[in-house]
Order: C-alpha cells, then structure tokens, then sequence
C-alpha cells in the first residue's frame, strides 16, 4: 500500500479530510412543517455558536457551522414552501450575514489545510521517530544477546577445565612436573564477565530515557461532528431559584417555564441565564408569548440557547407528549439541549434528552399536536448523562414577563 493511500485509510490525507469535514458540513436538511422563522432565529444563534468556537479555538466546529449556516441560506432555505412570505429586513439581514459567514468559511478552510498538513507532517515525523527507537531498541537487544552467548561459553570453559583437573588428580596421571606444581591447576581462562561490573555500560541501555511518542498529537481520526456531546454546566442554584419565582403559579396548580441560556467556554457549554418568558400557564402545559424579548436578550448578551425548565405543579417529572415536540425544536438546533422538569410535589427533578438515535427523528416526523399517545418502546428520550451540576457555577436569573 502507498503512503498516501495509508493516509487516507487512516483519515489523516489533508484533502481527503478536509472533504469529509465539508461533506459534513453541509448535510443541512430543511423540513418544510417547521415554520420557517424558526430556521432564521436558528440561522443567527448558528453564527454565534461558529463566533463562540472561533474563540475556543475549535476551528473545525467553527468551520462546520459557518458551511452550515451557508448551505442552509443560500440553497434550502429557497425550497421551504414558505420562503416567499419571509419578511424583506429578515432576508436582508440574513444576507449580510451569509457575507460575514462566506469570508470566515473561506479563512477557515486555508486555516485548516495547513493545520491538516502540520498534522500529517507531525504524524510522519513521530513514525520515524517510533521507527528509530525501535531499531535502536534491536540493536541493544541484539548486542546483548552476544553477551549472555559469550558469558555462558567462558562458563563452559571453566566447568570444562575444572573437570579435567579433578579427572586428572583422581587418575593421579599427571606428569611429574606437573604433580610439583601447586595447585590450582586450572588452565587460564577468561575473568567469566559478571553483568554488575564496569561492563555496565553495555546494559544500561534499558535505564535510557526512550523519548516518548506523544500519541495525542495523532490527527483525530474522528472530525467535530458533534458525535459526542459536550457537557452542560448549570448551577443547582438554578433549579432553587425557578421554583421560587414559579411558586405562586405552582400553588395555583400552573405550569411555568422558562430558557436556558449560556456560552461555549474550554469545550464546554455553560448555562449561565435563566431567562423567564411571558406565558400563560394551565395545570399541563405553558405558552410562550412576546418571544422576540428574549431574542433580543440574547442578542444583546450574546447568549445561545441550552434548552428549558419548566414545572409539573402537581405531576411527577416526565416529558409529556406536548413536552416531546417542544423539546424537539430544541435539540434538533444544538444536540446539547437539555428539557429540566421541576416536580416540587413530589420533590423531583428530571433532566431530559431525546434518544439521539431514535427520539428525535421520531418526534421530528410526528405530525399529530396536543396530546397524544406514542410508542413507549424504544424510548423515546432519556436522561441527559452531559448534564453536570456544579454547586460554583453563577447563574443569572432574568424575569421578562410583562406584569
Ligand atoms: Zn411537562
Ligand atoms: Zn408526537
């Protein structure tokens, strides 16, 4: 096998691996039920989640959203059975972006084929050193099998001349010359080599600091498609400080809900805003209202959203069917997204996910609303295994409802 065919088996060829980077990228589909503003709000939190691993420094991610958010605008969108009702400012708005996201894109992609060559390049240079070592590794080896050979022949010789002597002085057959002589009458050998003396130097090659390959350095055979998720940091503060402000709609048995919103810092997703909607509550479910108030939080705090919390006042903590669709926008817009159900009656709290594999199509393609029974097999969602509590992380609580 030639090398470059060897590079490309292991997914470290640059071209190679910066086409399956792209192919990635660009697997955008859009999903003509979903109300097309949806895909506009989602267009703007894609590029700030691209800006956010920009200064993560995870140029692939980066690269990945920004190909995405120019697939998505410049191509599917046009096919969404709604696109001519999109107000003119959205579409303006959206172009200039895409602009912005053309000429990041573009940098990206040099940016990237040169780290994939210093990669490749890295990667060679740690083979020939891997090669290096291990034949200097034989070399010892083999010069100490000489040794051993050359100590066990000397201990022959020895046993072999005792022998003869003992042989001889018990014939009592030696020359009279001989017999005069005193003992010992071992032939002269060679000093039998002990491995502790001055000839350590031949055996200490075992002590010798071998340099050590760093494997880490390795180019990732596995590309930033999100196929393990990142963690989500949140506050326990942060579940405390909800049902205080829900209480009096908790003790008038209503639901009330409210978004997570954070930041990208050091591969991890921070859940920093708890922000509270206008809605309306009823005992099973909670609507949204004035939804723009808290885009332009986030807009104005730079802020992606992580999911949402919201009460069961007198149920157990579940995701109901209603709660399913709505989750599914969620996670169908950052894998991470987490649904937290606070059951206070029953002192429960549920952190959710959709079944990556299963759920989240299954959902994505229910056509039914309101109530309505699913299938309980496979699961449907499950709990959120990168959801991290930690009792240092700040929490910002910001109530938007109009009172
Ligand atoms: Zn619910
Ligand atoms: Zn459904």
């Amino acid at each position: 096998m030639d090398k470059k065919q060897l590079w490309k088996n292991l997914g470290i060829e640059p071209k190679e691996r910066f086409i399956s980077l792209s192919e990635h990228a660009s697997s955008v589909i859009v999903d003509p039920h979903m109300p097309i503003e949806r895909y506009y709000r989602s267009g703007v939190e894609m590029v700030r989640y691209a800006d956010m691993h920009m200064e993560d420094e995870n140029y692939e991610s980066a690269y990945t959203l920004y190909m995405k958010f120019i697939t998505l605008f410049v191509d599917k969108i046009t096919k969404h059975p709604k696109y001519e009702s999109v107000p003119v400012q959205m579409k303006e708005t959206n172009r200039r972006t895409l602009r912005i996201a053309f000429t990041k894109a573009e940098q990206l992609k040099k940016q990237l084929l040169h780290q994939y060559e210093a990669d490749l390049d890295k990667y060679v240079e740690d083979l020939k050193e891997k090669e290096r070592i291990e034949k200097e590794q034989l070399r010892q080896e083999e010069l100490r099998r000489q040794k051993e050979e050359e100590e066990r022949r000397n201990k022959m010789a020895a046993l072999v001349a005792v022998k003869a002597a003992k042989a001889a002085l018990s014939a009592n057959v030696l020359p009279e010359e001989t017999k005069s002589k005193s003992f010992p009458v071992v032939p002269p050998v060679k000093p039998v080599i002990s491995p502790s003396n001055d000839n350590d130097k031949m055996y200490n090659f075992k002590d010798m600091k071998t340099p050590i390959v760093d494997r880490s350095t390795k180019p990732s055979l596995l590309l930033s498609d999100g196929s393990s998720l990142r963690d989500v940091i949140l506050s326990n503060k942060l579940m405390r400080n909800f049902l205080t402000l829900a209480f009096s709609n908790t003790m008038n048995n209503k639901e009330t809900c409210g978004i997570l919103a954070g930041k990208l810092e050091r591969h991890k997703l921070l859940v920093t805003h708890l922000l509270i909607p206008e809605q309306t509550g009823t005992p099973d479910s909670c609507t949204t209202h004035n939804e723009e108030d808290i885009f332009d939080y986030q807009d104005q705090h730079n802020l992606i959203t992580l999911g949402w919390i919201h009460t069961h006042p007198t149920q157990t903590a579940f995701l109901s069917s209603v709660d399913l669709h709505t989750h599914c926008a969620y996670q169908l817009l950052m894998a991470e997204a987490i649904a937290i159900v606070c059951a206070p009656k029953y002192d429960e709290t549920g952190f959710f996910v959709l079944t990556p594999d299963y759920g989240l199509d299954f959902i994505a393609n229910c056509r039914e609303s309101g109530f309505h029974p699913h299938p309980t097999e496979p699961p449907l969602y499950t709990n959120a295994k990168h959801c991290k509590l930690d009792a240092m992380a700040p929490i910002e609580v910001v109530d938007l409802r109009r009172k």
